[in-house]
């Protein structure tokens, strides 16, 4: 296995930095994080320059690049900010589904418009009483002739607002006697009638990007718009968050890096008992334990995402990778947020943004439990 990136990889990586460091300025990114909002003209200029569903196939508009590809502008979008690296790198948030299971229809009508900045997407499986047991999930779609409708609710809905579709993890078969094969996925438009979005507020982190409360009252869509097989609902959703969580774990080792830069700037420039912070050996150290476990934590995602790219997959190893990389991620941005004391504290300091930006890659799209959970049944086989 070798994980030496590739000139065109580096290019990538290199032009995404470019990208973030010229878009995402720390006064809007304050701005942003403050008020909760976001500009959409820079996801439509990343949508121009080629960085948002690099994964796409370029027969539907995309750069058919691998899913780390897509990783390596995630990573560099999250190391500059992680708010407005959120709303653009997750405007593409259910594409996955439909590039894996979608039929050539839905592909030539969902996909291009992601890539071409003209339409953003969601993915809405969690619901008020369904978290982390998706089984749970009871919004409802019944056959009527030749529509499905669609009722119920879902929870903390990336996009929820903003998208122009979604893809709705939906119970199909309610007394199907295995409870894996109960839910199928449907693709929805936002504009049909019953639908509903109320935008969450007051998020811990990740303010810029759009948060919502969905809710289904009778929706109708064709019986063209199931997404994959009916009752394999919940196999095609653990396929999706094996490529999803791969992008998490790129969030993590951004935003660990961006705490690791911020803390590395600051203790070299204060001082205190009449020396820079730099000098103490006890901080010397914890630039050492952030650095180290960064480096461990991005060695870790490579491989899992090599491994998906290679035809490979191997879902305990990207739960492995998805866990670590969230404990780096807040670990880090603990450890950084210390090393600038009171200032830290304050919201002036981009250290506090990181700190509570960080907390979400160890909840969303698998809970650091949950992770761990798959790694552990996988190894005692149970
Ligand atoms: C900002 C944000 C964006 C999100 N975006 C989306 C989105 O776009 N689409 C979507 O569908 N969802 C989205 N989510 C939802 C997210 O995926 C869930 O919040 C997450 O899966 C956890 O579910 P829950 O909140 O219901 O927690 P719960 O499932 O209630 O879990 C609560 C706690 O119990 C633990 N726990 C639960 N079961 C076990 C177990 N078996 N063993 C050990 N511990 C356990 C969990 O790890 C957690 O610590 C988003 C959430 C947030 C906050």
């Amino acid at each position: 296995m070798d994980f030496t990136l590739s000139k065109e990889q580096r290019d990538i990586q290199k032009a995404a930095r470019e990208f973030a460091v010229g878009e995402f300025l720390p006064e809007k990114a304050q701005e942003f994080d403050r008020n909760e909002t976001f500009d959409l003209s820079i996801w439509r200029k990343a949508c121009e320059l080629g960085f948002v569903g690099v994964f796409i196939d370029e027969k539907y508009g995309g750069a058919g690049l691998g899913f780390m590809e897509h990783c390596l502008i995630t990573e560099e979008f999250w190391a500059v900010d992680a708010g407005m690296g959120n709303a653009v790198i997750t405007a593409t948030f259910g594409s996955e589904l439909l590039n894996l299971f979608g039929t050539e229809e839905q592909k030539q009508k969902y996909l291009p418009p992601l890539v071409q900045g003209e339409a953003i997407m969601g993915c809405a499986i969690t619901e008020p009483d369904a978290g982390s047991d998706v089984t749970g999930a009871i919004t409802s779609a019944v056959k009527d002739k030749d529509e499905w409708v669609i009722n119920g609710s879902k929870m903390f809905i990336t996009n929820g607002t903003i998208a122009k579709y979604m893809n709705v993890f939906c119970l199909t078969d309610p007394d199907h006697k295995d409870r894996h094969q109960r839910h199928s996925f449907f693709i929805v438009e936002t504009d049909r009638k019953g639908f509903q979005a109320n935008k969450l507020h007051g998020k811990l982190g990740i303010r810029a990007n759009d948060t919502a409360e969905v809710s289904f009252s009778n929706v109708r869509i064709p019986a063209s718009n199931l997404v994959g097989q009916l009752g394999y609902g919940f196999r095609h959703l653990m396929a999706f968050f094996n490529l999803t969580r791969l992008h998490i774990c790129a969030m993590a080792v951004g935003i660990a890096r961006a705490a690791l830069e911020e803390a590395s700037n600051h203790i070299k420039k204060r001082r205190q008992f009449g020396v820079p912070l730099a000098s103490f050996q006890g901080l010397q150290f914890k630039i050492a334990e952030m650095a180290t476990m960064i480096r461990a934590a991005r060695n870790l995602y490579y491989e899992a995402a090599w491994l998906t790219d290679h035809g490979k997959m191997e879902h305990a190893v990207t739960a492995m990778a998805k866990w670590f990389s969230g404990q780096v991620a807040v670990k880090c941005a603990d450890e950084a947020l210390q090393m600038h004391g009171g200032y830290g504290y304050i919201d002036e300091y981009k250290v506090q943004r990181i700190y509570r930006d960080a907390k979400i890659v160890e909840i969303y799209e698998g809970t650091k439990e949950i992770e761990k959970t798959i790694v552990a049944k996988n190894i005692l086989r149970i």
